[in-house]
């Protein structure tokens, strides 16, 4: 099989077993990869999705508890808590990143390791499947964010209800993902080759890892568009925000980046 642009799929040779591989190989180089891969452009959109949400309350004595799932090397983590602490003055606010591969969470670990937050215990590490969050208590998250992790997942609507069922009543989803299609269709185009073209070479000539990548990239393409995902966030329970209700479409309900390449999802738990 190959995509609508030519390229030979990989996807359906990486059985289940070896999709689950992925991140395990992808692990040690995968924050180099991601600074040349989105020519370091992630690194202004995790800012933004960070700045966005305003992790850390002036007014709350206990602070937040932030879950951050597929939350892999701790790089949204760091965000939160940097924005708690230096622009809130919140030092009570704590994250525990959640992944469903133990070599993610190592690196997120690594990085941590002799941090403040780790010694103030504003950071604990959870292995689990996003579809299975059983070790957390129902209504116990005040902010529940994943980013660039639910294409990812097998069951992305069982994720939702996992990510609603453990949200306090005004808790918040927030996703940051990568979008199927840019809106603009040259741009779209240029986009898709650089993406087929670029990213699984840069995967095999830095990281040796060829397949790995073009399996990153593919997942992109069958990720739901971002009417559909909020579709799929509102069916899970959550309100949308700025949605005014069926006939008025689902304007609003998110925030496309950079062309659409990546968009913020947000859902309020009621
Ligand atoms: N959030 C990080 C970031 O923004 O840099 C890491 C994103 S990385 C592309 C995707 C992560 O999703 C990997 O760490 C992977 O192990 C994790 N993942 C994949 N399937 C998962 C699942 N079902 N449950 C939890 N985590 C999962």
């Amino acid at each position: 099989k190959s995509t609508h642009f030519g390229f030979q799929t990989v996807t359906e040779e990486l059985k289940a077993g070896r999709v689950a591989n992925v991140f395990s190989s992808v692990a040690s180089s995968y924050d180099t990869m991601n600074d040349l891969m989105s020519l370091g452009i992630h690194r202004l959109w995790k800012d933004h999705f960070v700045r966005s949400l305003n992790p850390g309350s002036r007014n709350s004595v206990e602070g937040q508890k932030i879950l951050d799932i597929a939350g892999g090397t701790g790089d949204i983590a760091f965000r939160m808590l940097d924005h708690a602490s230096n622009i809130n003055h919140d030092n009570q606010t704590s994250v525990l990143v959640s992944d469903i591969n133990p070599e993610m969470l190592g690196e997120g670990r690594k990085r941590f390791a002799t941090s403040p937050y780790k010694a103030a215990g504003r950071v604990a590490f959870l292995e689990a499947n996003a579809e299975d969050l059983s070790a957390i208590n129902d209504s116990s998250i005040d902010l529940y964010t994943v980013a660039f992790g639910i294409r990812n997942f097998t069951y992305k609507q069982k994720a939702l209800e996992e990510a609603y069922r453990v949200l306090k009543p005004g808790g918040v989803f927030a996703c940051l993902e990568f979008t199927p299609q840019l809106r603009n269709p040259v741009m779209n185009a240029i986009y898709k080759r650089w993406s087929f073209g670029a990213i699984p070479l840069i995967g095999q000539v830095v990281a040796a890892d060829r397949d790995s990548y073009q399996y990153l990239v593919e997942s992109i393409e069958r990720f739901p568009s971002q009417e559909e995902f909020a579709g799929m966030i509102r069916k899970a329970g959550f309100l949308l925000p700025g949605h005014g209700g069926e006939e008025e479409g689902m304007q609003g309900a998110w925030e496309d980046l950079t062309m659409g390449i990546a968009a913020i999802h947000k859902g309020v738990k009621p």
